[in-house]
């Protein structure tokens, strides 16, 4: 656990690594983070066993996770080679643009993805020639310890990656107020993100936000219902429901909102919860006993609709469990706040107008499904609901080919996609007179 004088010494030693990382040729710290990609792949299932002891992610989860390690490092290392400026048309010269690097970026990190959420910040950043300290979630440092003794055994020189495990309020604070950190990402509670906002402006720092979300999974009447049901489950109890993007609330259209939920109850006790290790497991425990009992802390027995099974062996396991529409004050709850568990609460709507209203109903913006086989219909509600990362007829929302992040108070900035270095540069411009 890093202390403020040990992170000063971190930021230091990023500062002094910066002239030369930034100097490194494009085509070499191309092939330098290709390596380190390569490396990573040598080792993914050493990664993916590290996060399931340190995190209980479901080995499917872990594999493919160490898998999304190595392709966003590959991704961007075609970055280098690519990062242009443009060429302005002015009179009485030449006009030209750069992508200048910011120098030292803190990468602040929460524990429910570790390594891939880490991995989308280092990975640009490092491509557009800034130097890199990431602070892991204190419960969840040894994906990011492990990839940093990586990134050197890859050849990135010394200082260029850091990785200082510590306190949110003792390292983490420190990066936020250093002077000589120009940018701040930060991955983690809306809380905990508005105060690293405040914090930064007193520099005008730079910050990339990416915070809570409650996000909505919009099924209509038209739908495959089938499909619609049988996926629903998974798009919120996917890593027991500690996603920011999980699909919450579930808002189904009155005419079929008692057979959708039949089919959802039947789904939902069929998700197989258990042993991290088990490749049939498609649910684990959650992260620790504390978070076990603040998600029990949204759930009154009362509202319960249907419920699966989780073992109950030692372990902070918690069943996934399906709320439906009551008005009562515990139900209220559940379905405004990011419970972060596998708790997801269910409520009917009228009409296109009326989901709309109930999904944006919310300070969130993140991600959100839609389910119609009306295709003017899905493009009309994707347009009209307030957040990031909308799928229709799917529950995908992270792919590294394309940008992701919040609307509203779920964040500021975007991270991935093909735009991402422009949160790791400043544009500089520059007039050269040919009079
Ligand atoms: P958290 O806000 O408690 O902590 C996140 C990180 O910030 C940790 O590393 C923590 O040590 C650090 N931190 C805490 N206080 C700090 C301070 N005062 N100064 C600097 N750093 C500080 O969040 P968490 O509980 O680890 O993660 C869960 C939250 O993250 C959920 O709200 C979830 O929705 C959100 N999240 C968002 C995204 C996204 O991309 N939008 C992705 C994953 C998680």
């Amino acid at each position: 656990m890093a202390d403020a004088a040990e992170v000063d010494r971190a930021v230091e030693r990023a500062a002094r690594a910066f002239p030369a990382w930034r100097a490194v040729a494009p085509g070499e710290r191309a092939r330098l983070l290709r390596r380190f990609a390569q490396v990573v792949e040598d080792h993914a299932e050493e990664l993916a066993r590290l996060e399931i002891a340190n995190a209980g992610h479901t080995v499917g989860n872990a594999r493919w996770e160490a898998g999304n390690v190595r392709d966003v490092l590959n991704f961007y290392s075609g970055a280098p080679e690519r990062d242009h400026g443009k060429q302005i048309p002015v009179p009485g010269g030449v006009d030209v643009t750069f992508a200048e690097p910011l120098g030292v970026v803190g990468i602040i990190v929460p524990w429910n993805f570790p390594m891939v959420i880490m991995t989308w910040g280092v990975a640009p950043a490092l491509a557009a020639g800034n130097t890199v300290i990431v602070k892991p979630a204190e419960w969840t440092p040894l994906t990011a310890l492990r990839l940093a003794e990586l990134a050197l055994e890859a050849g990135l020189p010394e200082g260029v990656l850091q990785v200082v495990p510590g306190e949110g309020e003792v390292a983490g604070a420190r990066l936020v107020e250093h002077p000589d950190v120009r940018k701040i990402v930060f991955t983690g509670s809306t809380e905990v993100g508005k105060l690293i906002g405040a914090k930064a402006a007193e520099q005008v720092k730079r910050v990339t936000l990416e915070l809570g979300g409650k996000s909505a999974n919009i099924v209509f009447a038209d739908s495959d219902l089938d499909k619609a049901a049988a996926s629903a489950p998974m798009a919120v109890f996917d890593n027991s429901g500690q996603d920011c993007c999980a699909r919450s609330r579930i808002l189904v259209e009155r005419s079929v909102y008692d057979d959708f939920l039949a089919r959802l109850s039947q789904a939902v006790r069929e998700v197989r919860v258990g042993d991290p290790n088990d490749p049939a497991s498609q649910m684990g425990p959650l992260v620790s006993a504390e978070h076990r009992e603040r998600v029990a802390s949204f759930v009154t027995q009362a509202d319960v609709y249907a419920a699966g099974s989780c073992p109950t062996a030692p372990g902070y396991w918690f069943p996934p469990t399906v709320l439906a529409g009551s008005s009562s004050e515990s139900f209220r709850r559940a379905f405004t706040e990011e419970i972060f568990g596998p708790v997801v609460s269910v409520v009917p709507f009228e009409d296109e107008a009326d989901a709309v209203r109930i999904a944006n109903d919310t300070a969130y913006g993140l991600s959100g499904s839609i389910w119609t086989r009306d295709v003017g219909r899905a493009l009309r509600v994707a347009r009209a609901v307030e957040a990031g990362n909308l799928s229709v007829n799917s529950h995908s929302s992270v792919r590294y080919w394309t940008p992701f992040g919040g609307f509203k108070q779920s964040g500021l900035g975007r991270e991935l996609g093909p735009d991402a270095l422009s949160a790791f540069t400043e544009t500089k411009n520059v007039f050269i007179s040919t009079e």
